[in-house]
């Protein structure tokens, strides 16, 4: 007998080319298995036999350089076989890289460092994790580097950080975050807050130029980078700042002829600006999609995704905390101290009254242990989120990951918000 509800299709796939597949359904679960030959999901090697299994908003393409057969079981929302693919250039890229790892291999010096730009939904995240994974998979250990707060791919929303990559993502969940190293932003868009944004870009620089002189296999294999689609004005300089800081090697731009030559006039010469086409597969995200995104990010933080979390939950005494929130409006230039720029109030340190104002608020937990420290500076432990504020007992109720105390109780306040719906 067959059960209604599952659908069996099995895909028959030449060389070169991909399934790609949507699950957009709620609750709907859609298993992959490679059956025969030879196939990937985004850099990660499939393994024969083995089910994998995906849930609502995922969108997948499982390539094969050699031909395949798969079995997709489940219902999907749309299910296709594309045969035109921008693979085999982004194989290139990755094969000009690997070239100038070994050279870097050879001389002791430092492997290539990447950025990947373009507007949104071209598929920037999606191209570094298969950067990083045809890396590893030569056994290399690069730095990712995710600038873009809007999605967060190696920690929350709101953040920016690195992670030293040793293994490929996992086929489902993308790359393991252990020991991430992770700063405190606190908005889903640069634009809240240009001068903290790129005060931390330069910060988190620094930080991975340290790691790459002190580990010598991460300084051959280099660092991508992963950028914010906001890409005009404001948001460009923004592109050209993080590529100073870091120091780039190369900009592999997705999709955008105006960009590229925006980039060429601007970069100087040793930087190699590369027009790259964007996959046919990429699916744009409205609005809601990119906050179910975020949402289902958070989620995943204090919940787990595959194998579940046991988050905790606890109160915390307004007293015991110390709040705060990085930034205080500008003022005109005026009122500004003797030597004050109007610009140095957006990366201040203001201290937060606890209240109300703090309900379904995400909170990080500062690695400072005082607010002498330079906690703007300083990165962060993980996250709480406030479920609870008791105005009369003075108290709030935070999920947390880790069970009571708080590991440091200088905490620093996100714009963005989190509802627990467990
Ligand atoms: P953002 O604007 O949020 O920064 P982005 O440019 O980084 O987006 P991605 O997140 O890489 O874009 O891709 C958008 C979505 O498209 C993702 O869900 C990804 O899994 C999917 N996707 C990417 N490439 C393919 C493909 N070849 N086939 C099917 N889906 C794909």
């Amino acid at each position: 007998m067959t059960d209604e509800k599952t659908q069996t299709q099995e895909f028959k796939l030449d060389p070169d080319c991909e399934l790609r597949f949507e699950v957009e359904t709620k609750n709907e679960k859609v298993t992959v298995e490679l059956k025969t030959g030879l196939a990937e999901v985004f850099g990660t090697e499939l393994v024969k036999g083995r089910k994998y299994e995906f849930t609502a908003g995922a969108k997948v393409a499982v390539f094969t350089w050699q031909g395949c057969t798969v079995e997709l079981v489940g219902k999907t929302d749309v299910s296709y076989v594309a045969k035109e693919t921008p693979m085999g250039i982004y194989l290139n890229c990755h094969a000009a890289m690997e070239r100038l790892r070994e050279a870097a291999e050879k001389d002791d010096t430092r492997g290539p460092i990447t950025m990947v730009v373009g507007p949104s939904d071209v598929g920037k995240s999606t191209l570094c994790r298969l950067l990083l994974n045809y890396a590893v998979r030569m056994g290399r250990r690069p730095i990712f580097v995710d600038l873009d707060v809007g999605q967060g791919h190696i920690a929350i929303p709101g953040t920016v950080g690195a992670l030293l990559v040793e293994r490929p993502s996992n086929v489902v969940d993308g790359f393991s975050q252990q020991a991430p190293l992770v700063f405190h932003f606190g908005h889903k868009t640069p634009q809240a807050n240009i001068a903290l944004y790129n005060l931390l870009v330069t910060r988190l620089a620094e930080v991975c130029s340290d790691r790459l002189q002190a580990n010598k296999k991460a300084r051959m294999s280099g660092i991508v980078i992963n950028t914010c689609g906001w890409v005009k004005g404001e948001g460009y300089k923004l592109l050209t700042h993080a590529a100073q800081a870091f120091e780039v090697d190369a900009i592999l731009v997705l999709d955008q002829e105006r960009l590229y030559n925006e980039l060429v006039r601007d970069m100087p010469d040793f930087v190699r600006v590369v027009l790259l086409p964007k996959s046919g597969g990429v699916v744009e995200r409205s609005q809601v999609q990119r906050t179910e995104a975020r949402d289902q990010s958070v989620r995943e933080y204090f919940y787990g995704s595959r194998t579940p979390l046991y988050p905790h939950s606890f109160e915390v005494k307004w007293s015991e905390a110390r709040l705060y929130k990085i930034g205080a409006p500008v003022l005109p230039a005026s009122c500004m101290p003797l030597g004050m720029k109007a610009e140095d109030n957006l990366t201040k340190l203001v201290a937060v009254t606890p209240g109300p104002n703090l309900l379904h608020h995400l909170l990080s937990v500062s690695f400072a242990d005082s607010p002498e420290d330079d906690v703007v500076q300083t990165n962060v432990a993980g996250f709480v989120c406030v479920t609870n504020v008791d105005v009369e007992r003075q108290t709030f109720t935070v999920l947390s990951p880790q069970p009571r105390p708080l590991p440091n109780t200088v905490l620093l306040l996100s714009d963005i918000q989190f509802m627990d719906s467990h």
